[in-house]
């Protein structure tokens, strides 16, 4: 059989070029705790990312939670269910409401047009997500936003690298959230970061990351703890100088895929946004089986045959998790819904050869009926 392709791959620097990072660590003893290597990472991602502040955290997640908590927000919180567990889950642990608001069909973010009927006296805040990397109506949301008073947090957990007429995205809403697991384009192993513009809110997230601590006396927060060690923090500097590069190797495949399965009767592949420099993060497909002639779960299922692993990314929506007891409906976002039955997430990371995309995309051909 032939050798598994699975749907990522983590990336790594050679192992020279981290243990050349690391080596004072051995100096210092300085293990974690806002060191030398997270204050410099922080900077560079800072000016990468397009950034006005940011605060490193332990992992996207954290990040999520941590702004959430910090910005103070009550109610309900107008968000999307095409997302992973993470969005949703960051608003419900804060004991806010999540209020589900449908996705545009071609890029599958949160539709503007849908916002204004959710909003009630209730509502605090808007939270898309840049889902696979496409950019959310920013514009919009932020009209939106401003004319309702409402708070925009955007999960940009896939939009590290992503430029918007050349100029990085972090900029947007009051706060954005970054990932950078090992699954995604950028790594840290795990970590993440808050982008935000108000200096106060950023003091709110340093606390917070470090169990609400000001001072040495008093502890005025009831914070966690979400701080990026050192050893992170080294690996996020040995890729951050290579990003460019594994962005590159991406788009090779993203081409190729393109080429084979463009025009293909029941395929619809990702959108390429207008004025939007990709990060290429996922090369998600909606199979659309009455042209297609077979099912997404057919499809998936004869690729796990060949040994290869896409990924039903997203299914199910978030607001049907059994952690939720049916408290949402899915049919409320019916969009949404028709997408997460249709839609798989296609092998892609830096490393993935011609061979290997042209071995995907004949398995998935064949599927046709
Ligand atoms: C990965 C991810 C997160 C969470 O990030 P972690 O670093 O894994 O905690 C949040 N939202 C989305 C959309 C993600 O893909």
């Amino acid at each position: 059989m032939s050798n598994k392709i699975m749907v990522t791959q983590a990336v790594l620097p050679d192992v020279e070029e981290y243990v050349g990072e690391i080596q004072e660590i051995w100096e210092t003893h300085w293990l974690t705790n806002m060191g030398k290597k997270h204050n410099e990472l922080s900077e560079k991602l800072r000016d990468y990312l397009g950034a006005e502040h940011i605060e490193l955290m332990v992992n996207g997640h954290m990040a999520l939670e941590m702004a959430l908590q910090a910005m103070g927000l009550k109610g309900e919180v107008i968000t999307t269910p095409f997302t992973f567990a993470s969005t949703t889950h960051a608003i419900v642990r804060n004991n806010l409401t999540p209020v589900f608001c449908d996705i545009r069909p071609d890029d599958f973010t949160m539709d503007p047009a849908k916002i204004e009927a959710l909003i009630t006296d209730q509502t605090s805040a808007i939270m898309p997500v840049h889902v696979y990397g496409n950019l959310c109506d920013v514009e919009e949301i932020q009209r939106i936003a401003d004319k309702y008073g409402l708070k925009v947090i955007y999960d940009a957990a896939h939009a590290f690298g992503i430029r918007h007429g050349g100029e990085g995205v972090a900029s947007y809403g009051d706060v954005s959230c970054f990932s950078f697991h090992a699954t995604k384009v950028f790594n840290t192993i795990e970590g993440g970061a808050v982008c935000f513009h108000n200096e106060r809110l950023g003091r709110k997230i340093y606390r917070l990351k470090n169990f609400g601590i000001r001072n040495e006396e008093i502890v005025d927060g009831i914070g966690a703890n979400a701080k990026m060690n050192e050893f992170c923090a080294a690996m996020g500097l040995c890729n951050l100088r290579h990003i460019e590069d594994k962005i590159a190797a991406r788009k090779e495949v993203v081409l190729r895929y393109r080429e084979r399965l463009a025009n293909v009767p029941g395929l619809q592949l990702n959108v390429e946004q207008a004025d939007v420099a990709s990060n290429y993060a996922y090369f998600p497909i909606v199979i659309h089986e009455r042209s297609f002639g077979s099912t997404r779960n057919e499809v998936a299922k004869a690729l796990a045959k060949e040994n290869i692993f896409a990924r039903k990314y997203f299914y199910p929506l978030t607001s049907s998790f059994e952690s939720y007891n049916g408290k949402y409906d899915e049919t409320k976002t019916p969009i949404a819904l028709h997408v997460s039955k249709r839609v798989l997430t296609l092998p892609l990371y830096a490393g993935l050869t011609e061979k290997e995309v042209d071995r995907v995309c004949d398995v998935i051909l064949g599927c046709r009926r």
